[in-house]
């Protein structure tokens, strides 16, 4: 997969665009103003992947918190400020690793300057973020509805006056809860320009559905060579967002850390408890970083051709199964053994 080349840019210690890997990002749900337990999040959503950390900054109290939160914080910290440009400035004065705002909502010129400067000379990235919900009145109005075109032109826009004011450490992102809008918009904008897009479908619902509709989003763009960091949006604990990314990532050959895991639908052919194997053996390898594939395959039709090409695999037989690593079979287990036979070879990989 060939990857747009865009500008490179730093976010804190995680470097966005160009040659960089595509980075993971989620936002914070606790209360900013409450320190500690947005510190306890962050330090878990690290540790579940999360490379880049955002944090709503709704008012002064938040804006002063983000110091300690930066101090404290194992990942860089992104400031999401609407219109108040004040608060920019503080989260800019405590240590912020970027900001998203959008310059056309900040007002007269001399605020969106005293931004961009502080910026500067900090070298801190503004992300624009426009999303379909908060589109100009004008571009409805023209349009009538939110269009992916719209979208861009409105993204375009901000870009401008910071272009104006020589600003260019720049990332976009275009989102909508529209799938196919959002996949348009994001192909259109990665025609205009070279800054580094974060993607994104907003909105995008709860586990199940916001998996899929981020899945299709990110991932088409992603297997087309579109987006730089991304971050899948669902109604949910923040770390179910990460560990989407993460498997979405690793499905596409982004990313060669972490643990591949295949396991077969299973069918009649099918004489053990495969799905509860098979779910076990996936919870369990949670938290696993090595770079191995494991396969739970049901049976020796493909089962072992499968597991085969595994690092490690079962393929299940009656009531039993067998283990094969790096291409051969090692043992025979009876099918209640099979769960800790694995994972004990995993972790001895
Ligand atoms: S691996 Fe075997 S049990 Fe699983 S779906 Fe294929 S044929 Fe059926």
């Amino acid at each position: 997969m060939e990857r747009k080349k865009t500008i490179k840019v730093k976010v804190g210690s995680v470097y966005v665009g160009g040659d960089s890997p595509v980075s993971i990002q989620s936002m914070t749900n606790t209360d900013t103003r409450d320190v500690e337990k947005t510190l306890a999040q962050i330090r878990a959503l690290h540790i579940a992947g999360c490379e880049i950390i955002r944090c709503a900054v709704p008012d002064m109290k938040a804006a002063e918190a983000i110091k300690d939160i930066c101090a404290g914080s194992p990942i860089p910290v992104v400031a999401d400020i609407h219109f108040d440009y004040r608060l920019a400035l503080k989260c800019v004065e405590n240590g912020i690793s970027a900001i998203r705002i959008n310059p056309g909502n900040i007002g007269s010129v001399e605020r969106v300057k005293a931004v961009t400067e502080a910026c500067k000379e900090k070298n801190i990235p503004i992300r624009i973020g426009v999303n379909s919900g908060s589109l100009e009145k004008d571009i409805l109005e023209r349009d009538g509805k939110p269009t992916a075109k719209g979208l861009v032109e409105s993204a375009l826009r901000h870009v401008k006056i910071l272009e104006k004011l020589n600003f260019n450490d720049i990332v976009i992102s275009i989102k909508s809860s529209d799938v196919p809008m959002m996949i348009e918009a994001y192909r259109l904008m990665s025609k205009e320009c070279n800054y580094p897009l974060h993607l994104g479908v907003t909105e995008s619902g709860t586990v199940f559905r916001g998996t899929i509709k981020s899945t299709l989003g990110i991932g088409t763009l992603l297997a087309e060579g579109i987006g730089d960091t991304i971050r899948v949006s669902l109604t949910s604990d923040p770390i179910e967002e990460i560990k989407v990314a993460k498997e979405m990532l690793i499905a596409l050959g982004l990313r060669k850390q972490g643990m591949t895991f295949v396991s077969c639908p299973t069918c009649g052919r099918t004489q053990i408890n495969l799905i509860k194997i098979a779910e076990e053996v996936e919870k369990r390898l949670e938290n696993c970083n090595k770079n191995i594939k494991v396969a739970v395959m049901g049976c020796v039709v493909n089962g072992p051709g499968e597991a085969r090409e595994a690092d490690i695999g079962i393929a299940g037989g009656n009531g039993e199964g067998l283990i094969f690593k790096k291409g051969e079979i090692i043992k025979k287990v009876k099918e209640e053994d099979l769960i800790e036979e694995l994972m004990r070879e995993i972790e001895n990989l």
